[in-house]
């Protein structure tokens, strides 16, 4: 049995420091001599390196990580000899300081996305409120133009058999467009919707748009309309397929005449 046999297997031992020192001068010795001892030595240490620049950036290299699995498999021509328990025990604790880091290393990345995926969430939900603020500051400012026109017109619109109890209002400037508050209408059945017809000195009727029911079966609705539009004289909603049709064909829910 050489001496290679013997001491080869306590290179991890050596190298954190865990050979008592007799057993030290003697590694000491047969490592001045043996290349194969002398390689594990530097590539044991090159792990040492990684691990004492443990920076979050700097997770070992595949190289480095190779080379201790490679020593702490306890190769075949290091296996057995005297303190090979010690050798086995020094390799795991490399292996577990190692695999400690990287599981801290992964701890710390995952800890950093769950922490920016919060701020993106709560950026995005800031974002959205704005816009939804900014929306409805914009409708109500469009709907307050309308009805603080100069050349405001009203029209209101009694419910018809259909929707006997269903009210609504129109206001109308020709400069700035149309507003227009329902109530009482009854949910559109599937497919179908509301839509909103302008009557005036012409034949056929204009659409104004289709109407939107909120939770509480309110329209609260703003159109353009066009600058040539002739003055209303009446206005009616129709029930129609969904998407509007472009002349009424559906029951009529509510009409009104302009004063
Ligand atoms: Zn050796």
């Amino acid at each position: 049995m050489g001496v290679h046999d013997q001491l080869g297997d306590q290179a991890p031992a050596y190298v954190l420091g865990a050979l008592e020192p007799a057993e030290r001068q003697a590694f000491e010795a047969h490592l001045a001599g043996c290349v194969l001892c002398a390689a594990e030595v530097r590539s044991l240490a090159l792990v040492g390196v990684a691990l004492a620049q443990a920076a979050p950036a700097a997770e070992p290299g595949p190289a480095v990580r190779d080379r201790l699995l490679s020593s702490t498999t306890a190769s075949p021509r290091h296996a057995g000899g005297r303190g090979g328990w010690m050798a086995v025990a020094a390799s795991i604790a490399v292996a577990a300081v190692l695999g400690g880091y990287s599981l801290q290393l992964r701890g710390r990345v995952a800890t950093l996305q769950s922490r920016l995926r919060d701020a993106t969430l709560r950026a995005e939900a800031g974002e959205r409120q704005m816009a939804d603020v900014r929306r409805t500051a914009a409708d109500a400012q469009s709907s307050l133009l309308v009805l603080a026109a100069p050349d405001l017109a009203r029209i209101d619109l009694a419910g018809q058999p259909a929707a006997p109890t269903a009210t609504a209002r129109a206001f109308w400037s020709r400069t700035r467009g149309l507003v227009f508050t329902a109530s009482n209408l009854p949910p559109p059945p599937p497919g179908r919707a509301y839509q909103l017809w302008v009557l005036t000195a012409q034949p056929a009727p204009i659409s104004a748009g289709m109407l939107t029911l909120d939770a509480n079966g309110r329209v609260n609705a703003r159109f353009d309309t066009p600058p040539d539009l002739p003055r209303p004289v009446a206005m009616a909603v129709t029930l129609e397929p969904e998407g509007g049709v472009p002349s009424p064909t559906g029951d009529k829910y509510l009409v009104g005449l302009a004063n």
